[in-house]
């Protein structure tokens, strides 16, 4: 394992929980939890690393002791890193049981002994109850590291018994100087937007050269929306290549063309550099329908977590969507309740 990287914006929050470890109040259960690009994971590791540092230099890690050496290689028996075995699947409980165990033996350095649970909110419904049960009889010098971006999907019984921290994106001056260090794109603002703030997503954007993908996306969008294109070939298209960013970028088009229909004073939208062309696509729709579609397409996006047919799923979303403009005011509205 690398050294894990503390991004400038988390400094403040690193320096927050530094403080709890000066003054001896690490809490037994810390919940990170913001959006996803923001390296939530890197400061949980950053903050593991200083607690298992054996010569520490200030708030650092010194990098060179026996702790540091074992992080780094990621082996050190204190720590545990806790993730669905493969991405996109659950976390099972016999994987809980196993760290719980791990845990319950007495730090080989005498220190502290962290799990990192990421995403936690993948825990199936067994692993947070055995969870549940370790968080209840914290023990002292014992962190348990709770990340997720949808702190929602937590049990509520588990997120109360956690102290939480929660990141927010970084000021635009700040996301945009970190882009222009670690990339060499010609238009950091526009890349920005695109990754709606979030400075990691940037550049996983800019490395996977997803600003053109998202362009090319969003003229079949366009193109369907408005009876130009097939949403059966476009649904081949999209389950094919980056179908997770394609319906975040569907989801984030739609909550703007919501946000557009429902505000006559210009909204603040997660996609300024759309903002013409989706002003164009919400003329002559129904804010209702574009609700109830966005929540359908939330429904698809769950799904692309589960074993389901990913053509299916890009079908119902993009057959709808046409149906958005040809089907729904033409055809099932003047028929009226009584269909
Ligand atoms: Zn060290």
């Amino acid at each position: 394992m690398a050294e894990p990287a503390l991004y400038p914006w988390l400094q403040p929050s690193f320096d927050h929980l530094d403080a709890l470890r000066r003054d001896n109040r690490v809490p037994g259960a810390l919940l990170i939890q913001g959006g996803q690009g923001l390296g939530k994971r890197s400061l949980a590791l950053h903050f593991a690393a200083r607690l298992l540092c054996l010569e520490p230099i200030d708030s650092s890690p010194c990098g060179v002791c026996q702790g540091c050496h074992l992080f780094k290689a990621g082996t050190h028996p204190d720590l545990k890193i806790l993730e669905p075995e493969e991405v996109g699947k659950m976390i099972k409980v016999d994987q809980v049981r196993k760290v719980i165990q791990d845990l319950s033996l007495m730090s080989l350095y005498h220190g502290y002994r962290v799990i990192v649970i990421d995403p936690a909110d993948q825990m199936n419904q067994n692993a947070a109850n055995a969870l549940l049960k370790t968080l209840e009889e914290p023990a002292p010098k014992n962190l348990i590291i709770l990340v997720t971006h949808r702190p929602h999907r937590l049990l509520p019984t588990i997120r109360s018994r956690c102290q939480t921290l929660s990141i927010a994106r970084p000021e635009k001056g700040i996301a945009l100087a970190f882009i222009k260090e670690k990339t060499t794109i010609s238009s950091p603002e526009r890349l920005w937007t695109c990754a709606e703030g979030s400075p990691l997503r940037a550049l996983e954007m800019a490395e996977k050269g997803l600003l053109g993908l998202r362009d090319q996306r969003f003229e079949a969008f366009r193109g369907v929306l408005k009876g130009r294109e097939d949403p059966v070939a476009i649904a081949q298209t999209w389950a094919e290549e980056s179908p997770v960013e394609t319906l975040d970028w569907v989801l984030s088009w739609l909550l703007d063309m919501i946000r557009l229909s429902l505000s006559d004073e210009g909204p603040e939208l997660l996609n300024q550099d759309l903002g013409e062309a989706l002003k164009d696509l919400i003329k002559g729709l129904e804010v209702v329908d574009l609700i109830h579609y966005r929540d359908a397409v939330s429904g698809s996006r769950a799904q692309l977590e589960t074993p389901a047919n990913r053509q299916l799923i890009f079908e119902a979303v993009l057959i709808r969507l046409a149906a958005l403009t040809h089907f729904e005011r033409s055809v099932q509205r003047p028929k009226g309740p009584s269909t």
